[in-house]
Order: structure tokens, then sequence, then C-alpha cells
């Protein structure tokens, strides 16, 4: 069966290319972001007055009264009407980690017996969609129902369609954040006034701070036909079972390989969608495994970066199965090869051009680069296992700590380079330069940068943050997660220390220490703090390096739902208080809302793989097992002298079918009973840790049948198998 399984399910629905829309000569430079109301548009629908005080309102949030906002709305109908809209949404991102919508039409009664279509200022700004259908903890039930969407100005607003799309935060209505935005858009706001003040100290001119992500998003594809016919990839977005093939990755064959005609004309139509969009699509390649892929934008605005990303994942959904695929966002959806990841490309940058995290040009240049990048290091060795919990999840545990992915420890890789000028630095006078090899005229007395240094960082794929040369790149992000919440405690750490770090700075230069003096004299403790900590620039899949970070005192927790506790201890309550991120109230609810989460995904992975078992799987391995039984038997009544010789290898597998029968069966009794006992606990970590006992069952029931699949008729094996599933033809 599995070998002639192809279902037609790509509907005439889906067949409307991108690439129908554009014109084949057209250049991307000349459709991109035609369907986003940019600065370009606002300028030419919109009356001067209006254009002012909508950028006032974007730059400096500044607030805009109830006619501006009618009037921003009226410019952003018509365009949407030149486009063929009918209805705008508020777009917002739910702690479900996907996003939502909810369309209503521009159509009203104009009174005089017709319709008209309108859009006013107060739908542009405010919805009011029911909460109670939201992830939200104890918020729901301590405050209010309702919630509301509010427009988020700094994200411009889209087409998607046929739709009007609003970026929106999501709180309630006592102002508790429901979402993933609002918190992550007060992190960037933290994070960049603590940077602004260390940076005018070094350039007057500096008067505003980017907090900047490029993301690289990889991903899976399926045939749509295959994928139909696979239970849990439906259920669950990965593979509860299947053997290993035997061609996976072992050849490094997929890697930067040539891209299969079929995807290519997926990427083709997805970037084209993406561009139009305004997402600066820049790179695609295939991955390690086979049929893993990966595309990444040019870094941009954090905020905008991560709606893009949001924006772009659910695009990806769409476009695949114009080309007959599915696209798998699971960060492991097959066993025994790579998993996928977002790897959160962050750094800091000024007004005036300046990444914060690359070397500079001269002396202070380059204390000010060191000054960012070791209190990077420093906010990731303090807040270490919160940027753990933020990246952990039911789905993301699968591929943590697998041997191909960041270990479920939070180091830092620096490189060769940058280890040995930390080392100097710990070592040298406090007025000794920082300078750019070759770049100066003496040779004593100085820590050198070597000038080739954006290209030279060497790579190592094993740490889960690594510094890349102009950017820290944290690698441990699961690929289906929205990248909000890991920016969001990075961002939160990051201010904390460099607020702290000004504040030491300032005590220095209070008792008379020239500036660089104090800005060196207060980095060496720091620098002495993580170099032999956090940074670990050696193999994070070695066993040895468990033992080792152990011994530094690193976070070595595997699991998930322990990992969440993180969140609300007191340090971290504080740190989020200070900085009026989040309060205790909903660090509290969002604890809730993932454990919960953690609880469901479990769950529906135990159901799915428990129907698997006992209605697919068992019944194969018997229908197979009768084939051989009736063999016997007429071996018998034909060679009553021979038959037990004949008959002994189906004999041998027979007992083998009986043994993984009953094995499976036993195994999945157990997993039902305990899922039994699981889900009469009410509290929900407590919830959550019996469902992680679930979830360390699913490898054991997985193995005897993965052990069927190799000896049971191929003919009557009940689903696709991992050969089939990936490798597309
Ligand atoms: P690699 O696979 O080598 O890491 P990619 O080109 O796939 O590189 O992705 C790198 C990502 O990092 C891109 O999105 C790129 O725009 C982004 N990036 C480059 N420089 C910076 C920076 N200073 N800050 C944030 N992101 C950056
Ligand atoms: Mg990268």
């Amino acid at each position: 069966m599995s070998n002639n399984l192809r279902f037609e399910v790509v509907h005439e629905a889906f067949k409307k290319h991108a690439v129908d829309v554009v014109p084949p000569s057209a250049r991307p430079s000349e459709f991109f972001g035609e369907l986003v109301f940019d600065r370009e548009k606002m300028f030419k629908y919109l009356d001067r007055k209006t254009y002012d005080a909508l950028i006032d309102c974007i730059d400096n949030g500044k607030q805009m009264d109830r006619q501006i906002a009618d009037k921003v709305a009226a410019g952003m109908k018509t365009w949407a009407l030149e486009h063929g809209v009918t209805h705008c949404c508020h777009w917002f991102q739910p702690l479900t980690e996907t996003t939502a919508q909810k369309h209503d039409s521009f159509m009203e009664y104009d009174w005089k017996g017709g319709m008209i279509e309108e859009f006013e200022g107060k739908s542009l700004f405010q919805q009011e969609p029911d909460a109670s259908s939201f992830p939200s903890g104890g918020i729901r039930a301590t405050f209010e129902a309702r919630g509301y969407t509010a427009w988020d100005p700094t994200s411009p607003v889209f087409i998607y369609d046929d739709c009007l799309c609003i970026p929106t935060i999501f709180i309630s209505y006592t102002g508790e954040a429901l979402d993933y935005k609002a918190p992550l858009k007060k992190s960037i706001k933290v994070v960049s006034d603590a940077a602004l003040a260390i940076c005018k100290m070094f350039d007057k001119r500096v008067r505003k701070i980017q907090c900047n992500l490029g993301w690289e998003q990889e991903y899976f594809l399926v045939d749509d036909g295959l994928y139909a016919a696979r239970p849990d990839l439906i259920a669950c977005g990965r593979t509860l079972l299947g053997h290993a093939s035997a061609k996976n990755q072992q050849m490094d064959d997929h890697y930067f390989g040539q891209i299969p005609t079929r995807v290519q004309a997926f990427m083709k139509d997805l970037e084209i969608e993406g561009h139009r969009l305004g997402i600066p699509m820049k790179t695609r390649h295939n991955e390690v495994a086979p049929n893993q892929f990966e595309c990444a934008p040019i870094f941009g605005e954090c905020n905008l970066a991560n709606d893009q990303n949001m924006l772009l994942m659910g695009l990806m959904k769409q476009v695949a199965r114009r080309h007959g695929f599915r696209v798998l966002l699971h960060e492991k959806p097959f066993e025994g090869i790579n998993g996928s990841g977002k790897h959160n490309n962050w750094s800091l940058s000024t007004d005036t051009g300046v990444i914060l995290l690359a070397p500079g040009k001269d002396p202070m240049s380059n204390l000010q680069f060191i000054t960012f990048f070791v209190n990077s290091l420093v906010a990731v060795k303090r807040h270490g296992s919160l940027l753990k919990a933020s990246i952990a999840s039911a789905t993301n545990a699968y591929r943590l700590g697998a041997n191909e992915a960041p270990p479920a420890i939070i180091s830092a890789f620096l490189g060769k380079t940058m280890t040995d000028v930390l080392r100097q630095l710990l070592n040298v006078p406090n007025d000794t330069d920082i300078v750019i090899a070759g770049k100066h005229a003496y040779n004593t007395g100085l820590v050198e940068i070597p000038e080739i240094f954006l290209d030279n960082t060497d790579r190592n794929r094993t740490s889960p943050f690594a510094f890349t040369g102009n950017r820290f790149e944290f690698r441990a992000v699961g690929s289906k997660a929205n990248c909000a919440g890991a920016m969001t405690v990075l961002n939160a750490a990051m201010a904390e220390q460099l607020i702290d770090f000004k504040a030491a700075v300032d005590a220095e230069m209070a008792k008379g220490t020239p500036m660089k003096e104090a800005f060196m004299a207060t980095l060496k403790p720091l620098i002495a703090e993580i170099i032999d900590t956090v940074c670990f620039d050696g193999n994070g899949y070695a066993k040895a390096w468990e033992e080792e970070a152990r011994r530094r005192g690193l976070d070595v927790e595997r699991c998930v739902p322990k990992m969440f506790l993180e969140n609300t201890k007191p340090e971290s309550v504080a740190l989020y208080e200070k900085l009026g991120i989040f309060t205790a109230a909903e660090l509290q609810a969002r604890n809730e809302v993932k454990w919960e989460t953690y609880s469901k995904l479990v769950q529906i992975e135990a159901r799915t793989l428990g129907d698997l078992a006992i209605n697919h799987i068992i019944p194969a391995a018997t229908n197979y097992q009768s084939t051989l039984l009736r063999n016997v038997t007429m071996l018998k009544s034909l060679f009553p002298n021979e038959w037990e010789t004949l008959a002994a290898p189906e004999i041998a597998i027979i007992r083998k079918i009986s043994g993984y029968n009953a094995e499976i069966k036993e195994k999945v009794d157990v997993m039902v009973a305990k899922r039994k006992v699981a889900n009469k606990i009410a509290d929900d970590y407590e919830h959550a840790m019996a469902y992680y006992e679930i979830a360390e069952l699913l490898t054991g029931i997985r193995k005897p049948i993965d052990k069927l699949e190799e000896i049971v008729d191929d003919t009557l094996w009940p689903m696709p198998k991992y050969r089939e599933l990936l490798w597309i033809r």
C-alpha cells in the first residue's frame, strides 16, 4: 500500500501562484513592499499634516488624536480598495505560537437604502476579540474575560489576499499582556534606552538605538499526498513512528545541494509573496537533512522582523499547499536526522550607523564594542536559565540536546580571536588601547583585534549562543516558536546588565577616573566572571560538557516543565518588574499557559500514538502474521516430514510479531493508565510533570513498532515510510 499512495489533494483553490500575479520580467525591487502601507504610501495617501502626525507617532511614540486617526484610516482605505480589499482584521500574536485574526468587512449601511465601504480610525486603533478563547493562564479567571487588540503603528499595515491586516498587541482590559508582541516591544524600549545612555558617552550625536533581529527559518517539506496518509503528521506535526531510511543524511549530500525543481518553484513563489509583503527574503538553501530547507531575510528592526517571521510561517503553509507540499515547522519531525531551529541573529545598532557588536575603527569605538560584547555575555550568564525557559517547549525538547542541535545548556561561543582578546584585556593596564591589528604605528601595550574578523569567525554548530562577527546568534530557538519569547528575555537581561554597568562606570568616574579607565576597570571583573563559566568553545554535544557545565555552575536541567519554574523565581520577577516588562501576575499566568500547552501537546501525541499502535500497527502486523500462519499450515499438510525445517523462517517471524505486538499492547496500556492519573491532577505544574513522564514513554512504544516495520510485508504497512516521506521526487 505504501508504494502507491498518492492522494490528489491539490485543490483548484490553491493553484493561484504568486508567479502568475507578478509578471515574469518584473524585478523584486519593483514589487517589493507593494502590499505594505509603508512610508511611501503614507506620503501618497495622507495629507501632509496627517502624514507628519503618523510619522511622529511611529518614530517618537506620540499619541494620535481621533480626527487624525480617522484621516489615517481613510487614506489606508483608499489604498486598500485599489487592491480589491474588502475586509480588515486585527492581526495579533496570542500565546498559541501562531497568529490570530478576525475579519470584518468594510461594508456598512449608508442609511440611504444602499451600502458603502467604511473604515474609521476606531476600527484601526482598537478591536475586542473575545479573549476567553485564547490561552491567558490565570488572567482570564482573575481579571476579565474580555481583552482588546490595539494597533502597533511601528509595524506597518499590510494586505493579505482580500484583507487589510493591522498588526496589533493583545491585552486584557486591565492591561495584562495576552500576547508576545506587547512584552517584546517593552523589552526593545528598555534595552534601547539602556544602550543609548552608554552610547552617548562615546558619541553625543547618537539619538536612537535599534534592536535588530535576523532570523533564519529552517523547515521540512513533505509531499501533500504522503502527509495525508500520516495521522501523526496531521495531528502532531511530527512522525511518532518510522524506521530510519537506509539513506538519510549520512552522505552529507543534501546540505547546500541542488534544490529540487519542485522545491525551487515553491521557494520562488514564497519569495515573491514575501517580497510583495515587504519581507526582505535574501537566502534560500538545502539544509542538512533530506527534505530540510532554510530561508532568511536581511535583518531588520526586531519587532518588525518578528512580525515578518510570523507572517512568513503562515505564508509558507499556504504556498506549500499550492505546490502539493506540506511544510513542517516542527523542531523534530523525523527521528534520527537533524531537527529544525530558528537562529535568531541579534544585535544593537545606532542611528549613526554603528553596529554595537562589531569592532570599530579606533580605540574608543573598539572599547564601545567590547563593552556591548562583554555585557551581552554577562546577561547570558546571569539569566541563562531564563533564556533556556524562553526556548523550551514540548516540541523543541525533542531537538535540544539531541546531538545535532544546541544542547540544553546555555553557553556562549566566542571563537579563538575574541577569547584571546578578552584574556589579554584581563592583564593589561586600564588605559590600554584596543586596536585593529596592523592599523597602528607602534606595536607595544595594545590589545589587537585581527582585521579580517567578520569573515574569519570560526563556526561552532554545537553552541546555543554564538558570536558571529557583528552579532550573536541565538541558535536554540525552536523553528516553530515565536521569536519574541526569546528576544524579550535577551533584551531584558541585556537592559538590566547595561543599566548596572553604566551605574558602575558612573560611580568610577565620580571618583575622578577618566572614562576609558573607568570602562576598563568595570569590564575586567565582568570578563573574569564570564570567561571560564558561560564562555565555552568546545564541543557542546560531548557527554563531558554536561559534567563540565555542572562544575561551572551552569544550569543543566533537561525537564521542560521544570525549566518554566525559572520564570517566576523572585530574581526573575524582580528583573521584569524593575524593567516594566511583566508583572508577577503576568509571569504566573504565562507559566500556566506554558504548562497547559505542554501537557496538551504531549496528550495529543500520546493519544495519536496509542491509536496508531492499536488500530493501525497491530492489525497490520497480525494480518501479515496470519498470512505466515496459513503458509505454515499449508507447508505442514504438503510436507508432513520436512515442514518444521521448511517453515522455520516463518515461525521465527510469527514469534517475533507476537512478541512485538504484546510489547506494544502492554506499553500502550501503561501509558493510557498514566494518562488517566495525569488528567485528574488540577495543578498546572504537577499536571505537566505527569505528562513529562508520559512523553518519556513514547519512545518505548515506538521501538517495537519500528522493529515490526522491518519485518512486516511492505505492501501491508499502513503508512508511508521514512524513505518515501524524505525524498522529494
Ligand atoms: P549563516 O547561515 O551564515 O548564519 P545567513 O545568511 O543564513 O547566515 O543568516 C544570517 C542572518 O543574520 C541574516 O538574516 C542576516 O541578515 C542576519 N544578520 C547579519 N548581520 C546582522 C546583525 N548585525 N544583526 C542582526 N542580524 C544580522
Ligand atoms: Mg546563522
